[in-house]
């Protein structure tokens, strides 16, 4: 029988990254994973021969680069190799030549506000810009270490906290609590900008960009610390597409982690979590037991405790108790992902890409808008209307839509000299119970509700469409085991972040059960391909050791 220092039930990112520093550590690990491929959400898939897919996330940005300089060898990017994303957003809209690009480099991204409005606007864009930066740069350090106590002591406390001196704690700490909407109103004029940037503060979470709590998801999703590999002194921060999608990322991990002598089981799902007097004795998968006095949990804490724990939930603390159904699984969106037959011709671009060129021009001039094609509408309110539809298990016949085509920069997504394009199309705003269920008719009428969104813009778009593969949130629950479908194992609303992340009382990685730790996303900080979590969560169990 053999005996580890440590199982660790799932593969997702946060699993094989706790997995390296434990194993760094000299630790015997080994992860069961119940799929037959490494990452859970960070996974590519081969859905159609010869065409790979980010089937769930899509992009890298958040991931800590902190990982990278402890974890990773120095020449890793010769191994994994991101594609830099440059413009990082294409708000195109239904007028000819009328659209907004967002660089990386801010200095474009002024000089594109100045001829999409005018010179304030660009001006206030480039002190709102500073503005999140400087925010970002406060909370970046907390995103790096446990939850230390309420966000306001958080901010106060945080021991590499520089606070720029043009803002106040109260100010900084209205900032995080307030809404996308509150936010962007008093820097910012322009509504489709406005719209378009609010978004942020919606992604994969039930609620509207007026939703207090909002512009903190939106700053944690600009708090991308990542150093570019190949221009590291740039202060340029990128979203990258990891060449051969976000997989290449979790199989990096899961090759540097083996490297280090962990083991890995794929294709063993874990059914039981196994407890002699309230301490961790392993797991059973069908009929096989492996044995360990430390358990760690990658999974939802929904599974975990109401599912899979031999200890039934009534017989935990009671504030464990409450905390269990504090966690809030509701979601508000879905995957779409397409194969196309070449570029689509968005109206607004018709003066820039003719729409007649050959489909390999075509596909380089692409190459320099199309990156991140958002559509959200007119207004933030189209965001809020969205929401309140969703509220209700209704869907908007004008959906969010955020496309990313990675194969305009990686050409191992296709097959070799493929002009064919894999566009993944992230959608919101649906909720995991619709009338009248997500049934056959229902899917096909919400991914033909999209392509004619679509074809507002670029009349051409679902005429191209060649393969549809489409996830909403019950196949990302199944698929994946992401409870209610909601991709961050647990909503970033205010009441369930820092501190309260998974819940009050057990926001340190540990769990009531001797022995049983959770490295997930639902813990701080928190979701998205960041790696937070599985690298905080070894700090906690290693002191602990
Ligand atoms: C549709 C979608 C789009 C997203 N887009 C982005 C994006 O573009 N960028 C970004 O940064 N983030 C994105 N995210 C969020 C991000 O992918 C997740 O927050 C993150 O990957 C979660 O990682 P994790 O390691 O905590 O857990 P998970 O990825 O949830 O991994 C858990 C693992 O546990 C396995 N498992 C479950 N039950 C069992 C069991 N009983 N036994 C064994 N194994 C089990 C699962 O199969 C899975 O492999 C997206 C998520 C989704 C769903």
């Amino acid at each position: 029988m053999k005996k580890y220092d440590y199982l660790i039930i799932g593969a997702g990112h946060n699993a094989l990254i706790c997995a390296n520093y434990l194993a760094k550590k000299n630790k015997k690990v080994l992860i069961l994973e119940q799929r037959s491929n490494l990452g859970g959400a960070a996974a590519t898939e081969e859905i159609f021969p010869g065409y790979k897919f980010s089937r769930f996330s899509y992009v890298l940005s958040i991931f800590r680069q902190k990982i990278i300089d402890e974890i990773f060898p120095k020449n890793w990017h010769e191994e994994l190799i991101l594609y830099p994303t440059e413009p990082s957003l294409f708000i195109p809209t239904k007028k000819k030549n009328h659209y907004l690009l967002i660089s990386n480099d801010i200095n474009k991204t002024i000089e594109n506000i100045t001829q999409f409005d005018n010179n304030q606007e660009a001006d206030n864009y480039k002190k709102f810009y500073q503005l999140l930066e400087d925010t970002a740069k406060v909370i970046e350090p907390l995103i790096d270490q446990a939850p230390i106590g309420s966000i306001l002591q958080a901010l106060k406390t945080a021991p590499k906290l520089r606070l720029p001196k043009q803002y106040s704690i109260a100010e900084i700490s209205q900032l995080v609590t307030s809404s996308s909407a509150t936010l962007l109103d008093q820097w910012l004029d322009n509504d489709i900008l406005k719209a378009a940037l609010s978004y942020a503060g919606t992604v994969g979470q039930l609620q509207s960009p007026y939703s207090a709590g909002s512009a903190f998801l939106q700053l944690y999703h600009v708090s991308n610390t990542l150093i570019p590999p190949n221009d590291p002194n740039s202060g340029i921060k990128y979203r990258y597409y990891p060449r051969g999608g976000m997989g290449a990322i979790s199989n990096y991990l899961g090759k540097l982690a083996i490297k280090r002598g962990t083991e890995i089981k794929t294709n063993t799902p874990v059914h039981k979590i196994l407890t002699n007097n309230n301490q961790i004795i392993g797991v059973q998968s069908n009929e096989e037991i492996f044995y360990a006095n430390h358990v760690i949990s990658n999974i939802t804490y929904e599974t975990t405790f109401n599912h899979l724990l031999d200890i039934p939930s009534q017989q935990l603390p009671e504030d464990f108790q409450r905390g269990l159904k504090s966690i809030n699984y509701t979601t508000n969106c879905s995957k779409i992902n397409l194969v196309l037959k070449g570029i689509p011709d968005f109206s607004c671009l018709s003066d820039r890409i003719d729409p007649t060129l050959n489909p390999a021009e075509k596909k380089r001039k692409a190459c320099e808008i199309m990156h991140n094609t958002l559509i959200v509408g007119e207004h933030m309110k189209q965001l809020h209307q969205n929401y309140l539809l969703a509220e209700q298990g209704k869907l908007s016949d004008k959906p969010t839509i955020q496309m990313l085509m990675p194969s305009l920069l990686d050409d191992s997504l296709t097959p070799p000299d493929s002009n064919d394009i894999v566009a993944l199309l992230f959608v919101e705003y649906t909720p995991y119970e619709i009338e009248g269920g997500w049934t056959q008719e229902n899917r096909d009428a919400f991914v033909q509700t999209v392509l004619n969104r679509m074809n507002e813009y670029a009349p051409n778009f679902s005429q191209l469409v060649k393969h549809i593969d489409a996830v909403f949130p019950p196949d990302i629950e199944k698929l994946i085991g992401l409870t209610g479908g909601n991709i961050f194992q647990g909503s970033m609303s205010l009441d369930n972040i820092s501190s309260h992340r998974p819940m009050p009382g057990y926001n340190q990685y540990k769990t009531p059960i001797k022995g049983l730790y959770s490295c997930s996303s639902a813990n701080h900080p928190g979701g998205g391909v960041c790696g937070g979590a599985g690298r905080n969560a070894a700090q906690a169990i290693l002191k602990d050791s």
